[in-house]
């Protein structure tokens, strides 16, 4: 089980739950972050840092929103780790 990133997380201005999360397991992919779902110890520290309420813990990932557990876990090992904060995303 992991944290997952959903699709508030579009565009996002602000990249502050990287700054937060002790594992490091956050990727960068070109409009939206990605939890690798191997490395996230579900710590809960991101969730409340991610101002358009993007990340879900596996389990409570709305049902419209579903298909981005398996899309975190296929594209976090394709991007590039982000570990600070940085300017919004494309
Ligand atoms: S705070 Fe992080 S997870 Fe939340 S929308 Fe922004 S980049 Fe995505
Ligand atoms: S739950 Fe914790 S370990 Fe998982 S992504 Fe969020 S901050 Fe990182």
């Amino acid at each position: 089980m992991s944290m997952v990133v959903t699709e508030p997380c579009f565009g996002c201005k602000h990249t502050d739950c990287v700054v937060v999360c002790p594992a490091d397991c956050f990727y960068e992919g070109e409009s939206m972050l990605f939890i690798h779902p191997d490395e996230c110890i579900d710590c809960g520290a991101c969730v409340p840092e991610c101002p358009p309420q993007a990340i879900f813990y596996e389990d409570d990932v709305p049902e419209p929103w579903r298909d981005y557990i398996a899309l975190n876990r296929e594209m976090a090992p394709l991007c590039p780790n982000i570990t600070e904060k940085k300017a919004p995303l494309q």
